[in-house]
């Protein structure tokens, strides 16, 4: 395979068949050639996370002219390739083959091969694979560039209603129990819009594990994005768990997004204090702290145990 050669990485000239990026191709067609004015190296290429028009017209052309695709599960890429008419080799690149197959992508990109990264859907590296390629492809000096698209996390967080101005990706919690309630106490502070990625089968305790660490902050589960059943659930953390509690499991792939803690500077120990002893004569102890929780934006948990210590202090009648 003889380098290419190209002023500028990534860049792209007009198909010379004439056909329009997207048209599909007559299968039995051999390939078309390619555009000489693709530049070797490992392209990262961002796919549709749901809708199948939701890939760019670059991407599409890259994926045409690389010699390469690097799939997370070439049988899904196959699909759509095969509905854009795209004939481009492909070869598996996933967590479990990547001791054998990085070495492999990363020696023919040393040749002044087009590789480009794609996973199931949306952006790779992204809760996906393509990381450790990507800090190889740097290491031995090989381009690396992106064809931007879709990311779940941002297109929930768009949806979601709550401030956008700072907000943190944190992936997947981890499946164990007390792994979780760490991450969770860990990101309580954190003043900016959290993201996470979940299993629609954890939804229920995940929220219900939320709002008790982090108390009664809005949030949003927004769910199949871009699908037939695209739909966003806003409210309440303890709303939420709630409403899921009762239902059950969403369906469908989802994005939970959380709105940022309540500023806590107005109200501290004492003042959160005295409106417990003011809501505790009276509520009881639950309403008390649901009250307390609600005005304060503090974790529930702090409220509780403050209101116990407030109830444990009053003398008995
Ligand atoms: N790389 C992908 C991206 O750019 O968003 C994420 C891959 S991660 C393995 C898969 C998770 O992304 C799902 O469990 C779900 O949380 C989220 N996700 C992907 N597609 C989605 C969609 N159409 N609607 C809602 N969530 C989606």
């Amino acid at each position: 395979m003889t380098p290419r050669q190209s002023t500028s990485p990534g860049s792209t000239t007009p198909d010379p068949s004439g056909k329009r990026a997207g048209e599909p191709s007559d299968p039995a067609e051999p390939r078309q050639p390619r555009r000489a004015s693709l530049a070797p190296g490992l392209y990262l290429v961002a796919t549709p996370i749901g809708n199948l028009g939701d890939i760019t017209l670059r991407a599409l052309d890259i994926l045409r002219d690389a010699d390469l695709i690097a799939c997370e599960d070439t049988r899904i890429t196959r699909r759509l390739l095969s509905h854009y008419g795209v004939d481009t080799p492909t070869t598996a690149y996933h967590d479990h083959n990547a001791p054998a197959a990085l070495p492999r992508l990363i020696k023919r990109l040393q040749k002044g091969e087009i590789v480009a990264l794609v996973s199931d859907a949306g952006t790779p590296l992204i809760s996906d694979p393509g990381y450790r390629l990507v800090q190889a492809a740097i290491a031995e000096g090989i381009p690396v560039t992106t064809a931007p698209g879709p990311v779940a996390a941002i297109a929930a967080l768009t949806l979601a209603g709550l401030p956008t101005d700072s907000f943190l990706f944190a992936g997947f919690l981890p499946p164990k129990q007390a792994a979780r309630r760490q991450r969770l106490e860990a990101l309580a502070a954190v003043p900016a819009a959290l993201i996470f990625y979940e299993s629609p089968r954890r939804v229920p305790a995940t929220l219900a594990e939320m709002a008790d660490c982090w108390g009664e902050r809005p949030a949003a589960l927004v769910r199949e994005i871009t699908k037939i059943y695209e739909e966003v659930r806003r409210g309440s953390l303890g709303e939420l768990a709630a409403a899921f509690a009762e239902e059950g499991p969403p369906r469908g792939e989802v994005v939970l997004v959380v709105g940022p803690p309540a500023p806590q500077a107005s109200l501290d120990d004492g003042q959160i204090d005295a409106l417990l002893a003011q809501t505790l004569a009276s509520m009881s102890l639950r309403d008390a702290v649901d009250h307390v929780v609600a005005a304060s934006g503090r974790p529930r948990r702090d409220v509780y145990r403050r209101a116990l210590a407030l109830a444990a202090d009053e003398p008995s009648e």
